[in-house]
């Protein structure tokens, strides 16, 4: 089990890098349990994409 702190940790970074299978795993079987974790991930995924097209419109 890992802690939320290190979950969030893993849930940016995945935005970021591929994240190895055991770091995956470690992940979703932490938002299997966590609500306030799966927030969070969406969050993090959302803010990705609002950046991402933000870039695209630059110019
Ligand atoms: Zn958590």
């Amino acid at each position: 089990m890992i802690s939320c702190k290190k979950a969030s940790r893993l849930a940016s970074e995945q935005l970021e890098r591929n994240l190895s299978l055991r770091e995956r795993y470690l992940l979703r079987l932490h938002l299997a349990y966590c609500a306030g974790c799966r927030r969070m991930e969406k969050q993090f995924v959302f803010l990705r994409q609002a950046t991402q097209s933000w870039m695209n419109h630059k110019d």
